[in-house]
């Protein structure tokens, strides 16, 4: 199996296994006080140093949780609880962690519009912020989409709110390791990370907040994580996801993982009419999300594990159940493109071959359901 779903999970990294076969070995709580518990404190002290300094920040704002969507939950109920007349500004763009939240009809919010090249419209955003009538607007804006790879305007969003003395949350759960990610270039409040994503372990992850930024906890128990957090730590896969975020080097592995994306898109356009979403903008290096309308995204993924290549069609860690893409929906694309959206990405142990293989797959799949889409070509 050629694994081409990056977006999804990454593989772990070697140095996050052994990493965490280390820290199996420390059978201690790090709450306690004799000396096995503090060797234990130690390994989550220093994994906290190695998370921080990855986002350019002070460790002792780092707070682990159980992945993304709690670290994502963590800030936004969190800091929603403390801000008085708050409005909730999103997108379409967001993952179900944060946009579900938005609609669950629990909060004022606004819908910001999303731009046809998958960005957030900030003409929109500047404008319902002027609608505001004394409140407060926090905004949910990710740093890069899960779906489509586009890099968000993140900094020029947060110049915008903070006109309104407004807070900024930003879910950089798919950034981390694959771009390089510095909350004081962001300007950002609050910062959401997952292991997962970096080729560290699934249930892991962090929240980074601006020291002072309003936080109120939504978990109550022994006061682990400065009480913001309770809950005895996953030493574990704090440790694990600590190495895998070290052992990424974005500077490094975007070039040769952008390299091999574009081989990939080449071999598609030069042969198909196919569809790519976002493909006009910065996005991260191993995205591609495409579509060729009528191969439904459902089916092409199973064509394509046929042929030996793990790949998504829509957002993979919320389906399970099929949905169309709310993403691709909002940038303009019709229901029947978007039902037909296949993502790809490629990551840290990808290797060159892949990219042809999987076009030369891809279209020998293709060909079969729809050959009018191809272009007449020798
Ligand atoms: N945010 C984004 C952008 C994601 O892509 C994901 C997972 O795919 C999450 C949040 C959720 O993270 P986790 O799986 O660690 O809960």
């Amino acid at each position: 199996m050629t694994y081409c779903d990056y977006n999804a999970t990454a593989p772990l990294r070697p140095e996050a296994r052994e990493a965490m076969l280390l820290a199996m070995d420390v059978q201690a709580n790090a709450s306690s006080v004799h000396s096995a518990g503090r060797r234990a404190r130690r390994m989550i002290e220093s994994a906290r140093t190695a998370i921080g300094g990855v986002i350019g920040s002070r460790s002792e704002d780092v707070v682990f949780t159980s992945g993304g969507t709690e670290a994502n939950a963590l800030a936004i109920l969190g800091a929603l609880a403390k801000i008085e007349h708050a409005v909730w500004f999103y997108s379409d763009l967001e993952h179900p962690a944060v946009r579900d939240l938005a609609m669950s009809g629990r909060f004022e919010t606004r819908r910001v519009a999303v731009l046809p090249n998958g960005t957030m419209d900030l003409e929109d955003l500047a404008q319902k912020l002027q609608s505001l009538d004394g409140q407060t607007p926090f905004l949910s804006l990710m740093l890069a989409n899960n779906e489509t790879g586009v890099i968000q305007p993140v900094a020029k969003a947060c110049a915008l709110v903070r006109k309104y003395d407004g807070l900024v949350h930003c879910d950089a759960v798919q950034a981390v390791s694959k771009i390089p990610v510095s909350v004081g270039m962001l300007g950002v409040d609050y910062l959401a990370m997952s292991a997962h994503k970096c080729g560290g372990p699934q249930g892991v992850g962090a929240l980074w907040h601006r020291a002072g930024a309003p936080l109120l906890p939504q978990q109550i128990g022994g006061g682990q994580e400065k009480s913001i957090r309770s809950g005895t730590e996953n030493l574990i896969g704090i440790a694990g996801f600590a190495a895998a975020v070290e052992a990424s080097d974005p500077y490094k592995e975007a070039p040769r993982i952008e390299k091999m994306r574009s081989v990939f898109e080449t071999a598609l356009k030069q042969a198909a009419r196919v569809t790519f979403f976002g493909d006009h903008l910065e996005r991260l290096p191993g995205t591609s999300c495409f579509a060729l309308e009528g191969f439904k995204g459902e089916t092409q993924v199973m064509a394509m594990d046929l042929a030996g290549f793990a790949v998504s069609s829509g957002s993979a860690c919320s389906s399970g159940k099929v949905r169309t893409s709310s993403v691709l929906l909002a940038m303009g694309a019709s229901d029947a493109l978007a039902s037909s959206a296949l993502r790809v990405s490629f990551g840290w142990r990808s290797e060159a071959e892949d990219a042809q293989a999987l076009a030369e797959a891809w279209l020998k799949a293709a060909r079969r359901v729809s050959s009018h889409a191809f272009k007449e070509i020798a």
